[in-house]
């Protein structure tokens, strides 16, 4: 049975339990992260452990425990769990309080981190690409809940989301209140047009995510244009290559849009590129 590491304590899977009052639970008040296991290494556990103390420096919640010690828990249970492929989930609430919002009312902060087989699309999908859609819920607005928070209330992306599944695709691109492109559910979006490699900015209102800037960096270390810029739906439908990115999805080919085909409706060359030497930066 997989082990769960709670406050510096390992449990059985089943065993792994915190409080009905924690404010995680009532109002989504907490934060977490995504890790990647490749080869029984965490990939960029320093990043991840510096966006989530950003995360909860932004909203006030002072996490009990140094970045190094919690980087340190998130090896700790790898081990534990002997996971040499597989996913990190790192969980950080503000914990059991009163059922008032007030946060300060709150004790001490749960920290939890659950190790997981990864999930994720299938062969073919990677093989032929996504079909995704447009979702008519946009993107939180940054001056509600500003998505450079990776928060436990992920409600704004999970109300995209179903309506991705209604439409009988896995993703769907969130626009922001300007009606641009932001990012999709639960990844980073790029596309390819004319040789150059455009995605929306930080300030469109989307998660820094790791991969992304991971792309970013190998696509700039093969000479390729990177443009982080306003896109609208405009330059989705007449991209030459669209790909998404992310911690579990990695980089996913994306042909098909709203009813529109995406450039030749098959994955593109530098799209395909930029998945390979993802995955060699990852796997070496
Ligand atoms: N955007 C959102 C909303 C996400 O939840 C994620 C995945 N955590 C991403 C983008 C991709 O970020 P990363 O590459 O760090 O996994």
């Amino acid at each position: 049975m997989s082990k769960v590491w709670i406050n510096g304590k390992l449990f059985d899977k089943d065993d792994a339990k915190i409080s009905v009052f924690d404010h995680g639970l009532l109002y989504g008040d907490g934060v977490f992260e995504g890790i990647r296991i490749y080869g029984g290494k965490a990939f960029r556990l320093d990043e991840h452990i510096e966006r989530l103390y950003e995360s909860a420096r932004h909203i006030a919640l002072e996490i009990p425990l140094p970045p190094e010690r919690m980087s340190q828990a998130v090896l700790d249970t790898i081990r534990a769990n002997a996971k040499i492929d597989g996913y990190i989930r790192l969980v950080v609430t503000r914990g059991a309080g009163t059922l008032g919002l007030d946060p300060k009312r709150c004790s001490n902060p749960q920290i939890i981190v659950i190790v997981d087989d990864i999930a994720l699309y299938s062969a073919e999908s990677y093989e032929r690409g996504l079909s995704i859609v447009t979702s008519s819920i946009i993107r939180n607005h940054p001056n509600a809940l500003n998505a450079r928070i990776k928060s436990l209330n992920y409600l704004n992306n999970i109300l995209a989301k179903i309506e991705a599944v209604r439409a009988g695709c896995q993703e769907a691109i969130m626009l922001n209140h300007n009606g641009e492109v932001a990012e999709c559910t639960a990844d980073n979006l790029f596309l390819v047009k004319r040789g150059i490699l455009r995605t929306p900015h930080l300030v469109a209102g989307i998660l820094e995510g790791i991969t992304r800037n991971a792309v970013i960096e190998l696509a700039r270390a093969a000479q390729i244009t990177v443009q982080e810029m306003a896109l609208t739906r405009h330059d989705i439908y007449s991209a030459d290559e669209c790909f998404l990115t992310g911690t579990a999805a990695e980089v996913a080919p994306i042909v098909e849009c709203d009813g529109r085909l995406i450039g030749n409706g098959k994955p593109g060359p530098i799209t395909r590129q930029l998945r390979e030497q993802f995955h060699r930066l990852a796997r070496q």
